[in-house]
């Protein structure tokens, strides 16, 4: 005979762990199982070992999915108030870095012992190491054949995320759960990730690899206005990453690298002070000196500021404020940070992240078509998902 519980979840992560609590608090009998080691292991590394664990300025717009509203309800039952009213009761310290972006003060290991003692404490079962091997439907539930043996369950949670980290056990298992009980999908790809550049143009940037410059990238009527980086690869930094998610292969986003600098008039204010100065000592006062030397070294040569033409000047104002590119891809799930699509939401309820069609399936996490921005609304979603399915399943 197979164990029986009310509430089996799929996915120890940030969603799986708050839906456990929560569920253990109302008195189900819930287990947990992942086939990794250990739980939370991607808010263990997230926000570079601090966790970004939400952001003040939360709003159904920080959010891309297919449907632009399913997300509404969610957050608003869950708001970040709620989760750092749970970090404070936990006496774990916290800081707000930029932008709304809440990070631990130690480390990202409070928030897995938190979530972790918090579901033990509501009773529910954490189970590592263990492999789910099939699941079906039963008469009043589901059965799942485990590494550790069957378990049946009324309500079955999937929250085993995206795709993104292989090496860290993410899978598509999710996705092929949704599939086998008929819902539909939206189409998976890297999100938060940077974004690579032909050989061509790399070799020039080579002297680049490492540069930061504040930048504002945009593509269509989306832009993001934060730090940039050169990397060996191509293009990294917050902006970068926030872009990644809304730009598709083959489309052009225009980068500034001084946003809000009128550079044409800075340089021909220098030119009628001092003439004589090298337009790369010009241009080091508005962005950082590697790149002021590329650009004018391409678009001056070896000219001085009383030889450039106003045309010229205009032509490196361009190159410092209108730089326009193709991409030619991302880094892909080995360095993303999300998975954008999933879970097709037509096919959930937004009150409860139930299946319309599947009574007792619910699907939670980053698995579900709703993806945020960078700077904690990842987690954000995770734990307002997860707290609404624990309040019903
Ligand atoms: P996950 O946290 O990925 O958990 C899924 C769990 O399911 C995992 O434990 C996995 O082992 C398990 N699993 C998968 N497949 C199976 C299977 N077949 N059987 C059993 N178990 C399975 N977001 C932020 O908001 N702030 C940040 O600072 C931040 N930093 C990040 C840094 C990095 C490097 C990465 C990769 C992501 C970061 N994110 C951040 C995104 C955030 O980590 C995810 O959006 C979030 O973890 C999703 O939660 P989840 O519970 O849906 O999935």
């Amino acid at each position: 005979r197979a164990e029986t519980v009310d509430v089996a979840i799929i996915g120890a992560g940030a969603a799986g762990m708050m839906c456990a609590w929560e569920a253990g608090k109302r008195g189900r009998r819930v287990v947990v199982i992942d086939h990794a080691r250990a739980p939370g292991e991607k808010i263990r590394i997230s926000g570079g070992g601090r966790c970004n664990f939400t952001n003040l300025g939360t709003t159904p717009k920080n959010y891309l999915s297919a449907n632009p509203s399913f997300a509404i309800s969610a957050l608003k039952r869950y708001t970040p108030q709620d989760f750092i009213g749970l970090v404070d009761r936990h006496g774990i310290a916290w800081h707000e870095k930029t932008l709304g972006q809440l990070f631990c003060d130690g480390s990202a290991r409070q928030i897995v012992d938190m979530l972790t003692g918090g579901l033990r404490a509501a009773g529910a079962d954490l189970r590592l190491t263990t492999a789910v091997n099939a699941v079906e439907r039963s008469a009043d539930g589901f059965l799942l054949a485990t590494s550790a043996g069957p378990l049946a369950c009324r309500s079955l949670v999937i929250a085993s995320g995206g795709k993104s980290i292989p090496k860290m056990g993410a899978t598509g298992f999710g996705y092929e759960i949704a599939g086998k009980f008929g819902l539909k999908l939206q189409p998976t790809r890297p999100g938060l990730v940077p974004l690579t550049l032909e050989p061509g143009l790399l070799e020039r940037l080579a002297p680049l690899a490492g540069v930061a410059v504040p930048a504002r990238v945009r593509h269509g009527k989306t832009s993001f206005e934060e730090a940039m980086l050169f990397t060996h690869r191509g293009l990294s930094g917050p902006a970068i990453l926030q872009m990644s998610s809304y730009w598709h292969e083959g489309e052009e986003i225009e980068i500034a690298m001084a946003p809000g600098t009128d550079v044409f008039a800075r340089l021909r204010a220098v030119k009628g002070a001092n003439g004589r100065q090298a337009p790369a000592t010009a241009l080091a006062e508005i962005v950082p000196k590697r790149l002021a030397q590329l650009i004018a070294e391409r678009e001056a040569g070896g000219r001085n500021l009383a030889d450039l033409s106003d045309k010229m000047l205009q032509k490196i104002d361009a190159a410092v404020n209108g730089w326009r590119l193709k991409p030619t891809g991302s880094e892909g799930y080995r360095t993303a940070e999300v998975t954008l699509g999933g879970v097709d939401t037509d096919d959930l309820d937004s009150r409860t992240l139930q299946a319309r069609t599947v009574p007792g399936l619910y699907f939670i996490g980053e698995v579900v078509d709703v993806t945020g921005w960078l700077g904690g609304y990842n987690f954000q979603w995770a734990w307002a998902s997860g707290w609404v399915a624990g309040q019903t399943a």
